[in-house]
């Protein structure tokens, strides 16, 4: 039960509805599934908001979601007050104590006379201050007076003294004081629990694997995003700024298991009763995920033009300039590091940490320092104790002493070189080894491997698992990584058919989709399955206009070349905007590139052969820059021939090709680009030069393994 699939954000108000108009500091509150929030919603008072969280819950619920509510004000008091107060220490009594003892109507409310009761019960002044009403409330101070006294409660609890500016939750007015929220919050959760009961969980005092699960946020963890929001949009307010923007990140992280590391996180022994602050630990994650979504600008329309006069173009050139034209058109989010494998970074990654983070042993062994040994036989009395890995060991080594160290174990002070086990006799506490040993022998140097702060992955880098194991040594736990490239795919012409339906006479089966459907697939992007259109206007332009709206770059098949019935090429060229590259290539020609309402196009042969090849040379690469990886050419093999050909110059030619027992290059028996069999026949691609060639037997010529196109 680990991600939740609804976040609320919940900013609280401790004031009243003093009416007619509505107050700028009343109550805010936003949702966000999946990372994507509702507009965030105003409430007037505590009364009207809560009327909306409990049908808003039961909303979820009965959808079956499960959601993570976050309010911001804290969900106890600092360590031995409650006890105080309700006689137990379960935080929770306080919730109950403070609903059975707050009037709070959300237009009135009592609490400022309830603080100067609680005050009564405990020594001097009591810890509660400021008063609000304008009248003298006996027992409630206007100001924080000197606390030194006979007082017996600490002013903040352990969440407060890690987060940067936090209130002391004593405080019951003034700018970001949050007393007078926690009195009327709390009394109002109580009874949220009452409603919810059996599904409802308090982080952290009970395990957060409820339905609905509270926690206590603090929105300015997210100052920078909500400052930088303010910046841009002057119509813009702080607190629905703030719950959206913390909807948001939150829900980002929640949708996988980025939030689990947080729930999970071990927290100061006080902590089980004061309450604690989701968050904490995971600041800069959750920064992060408060990002805005942001897609890099479209393709220009004019980038696939070629200078005017260009006819042919040879695939060296076409190449050039198609990585010179394309940028990447995905957008960026944020993923745990174990969701991010194939995915692409979107930014350079830095170590936050360095591996080892510590200098340590290499081996099982014992431990020393190596200016108190020597040559010949060495004996060294050992110190008590032992260093493990991920058990240190606390006191230092003295000078002439050594330490059982096992591989892994952070090297003790006194400690900077380790002699292997095996190498040593052990006897009545000492050691005994043959001398000398290097200085630092058997030990591992902190940052040997990475320094912390050294780029650890740059941006375009397409995550393999070993990387996932990089970035976790590096303390990396999340990546912002490129959205899925979505790329559709659409077969055009009226002959064909979907495989598996009965064919009558004239008609195929549609061959390329299901190829290029799964080249997509084994290259990491989204595929988008378009069909099958007809050799019809309407029909085609239906079905590039749903490729529009659905993907971020659109491949189709057939009807490229001049013909009657080539509809694709026309309507590009009249409709759309298309240059088509008459690229000097065999099997290949025509290949046009395009845009259709500004997604890019990449129209292909329909001859599943030469689709098959022109998607392997141009598609890939083009592909791989659109989803924001680095350009790619596949790395081919100098191998003998073992064919003979005799081949015109002015087009580059790619042979369907596999290897012989030899390791030689053989060729299928027909060059025909309809011959589908002698793709499955072959390994790779034999790629033959632009110029003349004569090719005999022996001839060393260029085998690209299909391997090298990532299948
Ligand atoms: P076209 O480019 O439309 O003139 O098509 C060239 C050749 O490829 C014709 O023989 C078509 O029947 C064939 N073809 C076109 N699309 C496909 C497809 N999706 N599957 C199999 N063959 C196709
Ligand atoms: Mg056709």
């Amino acid at each position: 039960m680990s991600g939740f699939d609804t976040v609320l954000v919940v900013d609280w108000s401790g004031g009243n509805d003093t009416g007619p108009r509505p107050r700028k500091d009343a109550i805010w509150t936003a949702a966000a599934r999946a990372g994507a929030g509702d507009a965030p919603l105003y409430h007037r008072n505590r009364d009207a908001a809560m009327d909306w969280i409990v049908s808003f819950l039961a909303n979820e619920r009965a959808a079956g979601r499960r959601v993570l509510a976050g309010f911001d004000f804290p969900f106890g008091l600092p360590d031995g007050t409650t006890r105080t107060i309700t006689g137990a220490d379960d935080p929770l009594s306080l919730w109950d104590w403070l609903q059975a003892n707050l009037t709070d109507t959300g237009q009135t409310n009592d609490r400022y006379a309830l603080a100067a009761r609680l005050n009564a019960l405990f020594p001097g002044h009591g810890p509660f201050w400021f008063n609000g009403t304008g009248q003298e409330i006996p027992g409630l101070p206007h100001r924080k007076f000197d606390r030194s006294g006979p007082f017996g409660v600490s002013e903040t609890r352990a969440a407060e003294e890690v987060v940067p500016g936090a209130f002391s939750p004593w405080q019951l007015g003034g700018a970001g004081a949050v007393g007078s929220q926690l009195l009327t919050g709390l009394a109002r959760l109580a009874k949220l629990r009452t409603r919810f009961a059996g599904d409802i969980a308090v982080w952290p005092f009970e395990a957060p694997e409820a339905g609905i699960v509270l926690a206590e946020i603090y929105p300015s963890m997210l100052r920078d995003a909500v400052s930088a929001a303010l910046q841009t949009d002057p119509d813009e307010i702080k607190d629905r700024a703030q719950v959206r923007l913390l909807a948001r990140a939150l829900s980002r992280l929640a949708a996988g298991d980025g939030l689990s590391e947080a729930l999970a996180a071990r927290r100061p022994p006080g902590a089980a009763r004061e309450g604690w602050i989701l968050g904490t630990g995971i600041e800069d994650r959750l920064a992060a995920a408060a990002r805005p979504d942001i897609a890099p600008p479209k393709l220009r329309d004019d980038c696939f033009a070629l200078p005017a006069g260009v006819d042919w173009v040879q695939v060296d050139e076409a190449l050039e300039r198609l990585q010179s034209a394309l940028t990447p058109v995905t957008a960026t989010e944020i993923l745990p590091v174990a969701e991010a494998d194939s995915r692409i970074l979107a930014e350079d990654h830095h170590a936050l940490r360095s591996n080892p983070p510590t200098p340590n042993a290499a081996v099982d062994g014992y431990g020393f320092a190596h200016a108190a040994t020597g040559a010949g036989a060495q004996i060294l009395p050992l110190e008590p104790g032992r260093a493990a890995a991920g058990v240190p060991f606390a006191g230092r080594v003295p000078e002439g002493r050594a330490l059982r160290i096992l591989t892994g174990a952070a090297l003790p002070d006194g400690v900077d070189t380790v002699i292997l086990e095996e190498d040593t006799t052990v006897k009545e506490g000492h050691i005994a080894f043959d001398g000398p040993v290097k200085p630092g022998a058997n030990t591992r140097k902190a940052g040997e491997d990475v320094v912390e702060g050294n780029l650890a992955l740059p941006a375009g880098r397409r995550l393999a698992p070993q990387d996932l194991a990089l970035l976790s040594a590096l303390g990396l736990g999340t990546v912002t990584v490129r959205t899925k490239l979505r790329a559709a795919v659409l077969s055009t012409g009226d002959e064909l058919l979907n495989p598996g339906t009965p064919a009558g006479p004239g008609k195929i089966f549609d061959a390329n989709r299901p190829m290029l459907l799964s080249l997509l697939d084994r290259w990491h992007h989204a595929p988008v399955d378009l069909g099958i259109a007809p050799d019809d206007e309407e029909a085609v332009i239906a079905a590039l206009d749903r490729g529009a709206r659905q993907a971020d770059v659109i491949l189709t098949s057939g009807g490229a070349s001049a013909g009657d019935e080539d509809h694709m090429s026309r309507i590009l060229r009249e409709q759309g905007r298309v240059t088509a590259w008459r690229i000097a290539l065999k099997p290949g020609r025509p290949l046009m590139l395009g845009h259709w309402k500004d997604v890019p196009v990449i129209g292909m042969p329909g001859n599943p052969v030469a689709a098959f090849v022109c998607a392997l040379i141009f598609a890939r690469p083009a592909l791989s820059r659109l989803a924001g990886a680095a350009w790619s050419t596949p790395r081919g093999e100098t191998r003998p021939a073992a064919f003979s050909k005799n081949k015109k110059p002015g087009r580059r030619e790619y042979l369907r090709a596999r290897l012989d027992e030899a390791g030689a290059v053989e060729v299928f028996k027909s060059e025909g680009s309809g011959r589908i069999s002698g793709l499955s026949w072959a390994t790779g691609l034999v790629e033959i030069g632009d110029a003349a060639e004569v090719i005999t037997p022996g001839d060393p010529v260029r085998y690209l393994p299909f391997s090298a196109f990532g299948l």
